[in-house]
């Protein structure tokens, strides 16, 4: 009856033409998934672990390193037929003492928060003390040219709170922290403060990575983050610029230091039919420094495991090798994408599949596909098998930046989406701590992850 009922409803929708999968099977199969993932999870011990005893793991330091050791010992606990490192070459940058930032006015200082960009370098031990010019975009500094030169030019460009999408949102303003500081370095500016990837307007200033493109060694400044509360208060200073006399004082002492090693942690289950075919999981284990990365992407990295864990656990023996992929540095450089990709072009290696969630451990909404037509249809036609748990967004376009260097033509890339409304809260900042991950949501996402790859392991792609 349940199975006429499935079939039905399946009919109804007119997405599928029913013989092609075992509805029925699969449904019960992804209900014990669920179910594992909400009584027996282990997702949010591990990340406990990984957040409150390890902490930040920057590529380079000594918390990345713990990290790597710390995931391989556990996926060796898991019983998966080979777990190994990737050795990959990483940069190594130090944030070093805490930044400090005023804005000096003749009525006093004002204190604001702030801190600096991965790959920035230091001001000067005294400080940086210059007049500020504000601008929205590269492409104004670039009109202002040489008007920009001995300041401090303050990128205030907000993420656009109209987009739904807060990813969209970032993307739109991303530019200003990547590339603000070669821009505003090349026409003789001092150092750039940008405002903070923050939709929220609080007291978190927002770390990542930033370049100086090729630049010269003189064209090459200081560039900082400010909170988005500092941000506010200095662009209201600065409207009152003919009464208030404003300058701007920054202090950060951050460090390239020469290159060194990090590894991939990776755990393969081998394929019972397609040893050949290979499915990936993966989240990168690197983080930033200032909190203890549990969203970004501690959560993405203990839901991979999870994966592997529960098709352990529940005996599914994948036709297809399995693996899952705790990816090093994605946040200051890709090392860690681009050297696995590299190595299995090099083995000539069939990646059929890869999954990536490094969206925030939020309770999960759907995934994003980048694959052909026919795959895609295929996603589509197994959406009513996650209705039950209110997975509804199958959409195209997605992946991740650890996965993409896999892309193919035939072959399928997928972003887990989680809610992202309150990703930016929390993204590279210290408020990235294990108590704003909720334990069910980071469950359901694992859960979400092991039922779209069971389904690819047991079908295929097209
Ligand atoms: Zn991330």
């Amino acid at each position: 009856m349940k199975k006429n009922i499935l079939f039905i409803t399946l009919l109804i929708t007119g997405i599928v033409s029913a013989q092609t999968y075992d509805f029925e099977a699969d449904s019960i199969q992804i209900r014990k998934i669920y179910t594992e993932a909400l009584t027996k999870g282990k997702s949010y011990d591990w990340l406990n672990y990984l957040s409150n005893q390890i902490g930040a793991r920057l590529a380079g330091s000594e918390g990345d390193k713990k990290a790597v050791a710390w995931g391989k010992a556990e996926l060796e606990k898991l019983g998966l037929d080979k777990v190994w490192l990737q050795e990959v070459t990483v940069p190594h940058w130090v944030r070093g003492e805490k930044e400090e930032a005023h804005i000096i006015t003749q009525y006093g200082n004002f204190n604001v928060d702030v801190c600096a960009l991965g790959s920035s370098i230091a001001t000067p031990n005294e400080g940086i003390t210059a007049e500020v010019i504000e601008v929205q975009s590269l492409e104004e500094v670039e009109k202002l040219g040489e008007k920009v030169k001995g300041k401090i030019v303050f990128y205030n460009r907000p993420m656009p709170a109209e987009k739904i999408e807060t990813m969209q949102a970032y993307g739109a303003s991303v530019d200003q922290r990547y590339s603000g500081a070669r821009v505003a370095g090349k026409y003789g500016a001092v150092a750039v403060i940008v405002r903070s990837m923050n939709l929220k307007i609080d007291n978190y200033p927002h770390t990542g990575t930033m370049s100086y493109g090729d630049n010269k060694e003189n064209e090459k400044i200081p560039a900082a983050a400010i909170s988005t509360n500092g941000a506010e208060l200095l662009n209201r200073m600065l409207k009152e610029s003919d009464k208030i006399d404003i300058k701007f004082f920054l202090k950060q002492h951050c460090k390239n230091l020469p290159d060194t090693v990090s590894y991939n942690v990776i755990g393969e289950i081998k394929g019972r039919e397609f040893p050949n075919e290979i499915m990936v999981v993966g989240g990168h284990l690197d983080s930033w420094d200032l909190g203890d990365g549990s969203h970004d992407d501690g959560a993405g990295i203990v839901q991979s495991m999870e994966v592997l864990r529960m098709f352990k656990n529940l005996g599914i023996r994948p036709r297809r090798t399995l693996r899952v992929v705790l990816f090093a540095n994605e946040e200051n450089g890709l090392g860690g994408g681009k050297g696995y990709a590299a190595e299995a072009q090099k083995k000539n290696e069939k990646h059929i599949v890869a999954l990536e969630s490094d969206a925030g451990g939020f309770t999960p909404r759907g995934f994003g596909f980048t694959c052909n037509d026919k795959n895609f249809e295929q996603a589509v036609a197994w959406k009513n098998l996650f209705e039950p748990y209110n997975i509804h967004i199958f959409r195209r376009g997605g992946g991740g930046a650890d996965i993409n260097p896999l892309k193919k033509d035939d072959n399928v890339m997928i972003g887990l989406r989680p809610d992202s409304q309150r990703y930016f809260d929390y993204h590279h900042t210290a408020a990235d701590t294990f108590e704003a991950v909720n334990k069910r949501e980071l469950e359901l996402g694992a859960a979400t992850m092991a039922s779209i790859i069971y389904l690819f392991d047991k079908y295929g792609i097209k």
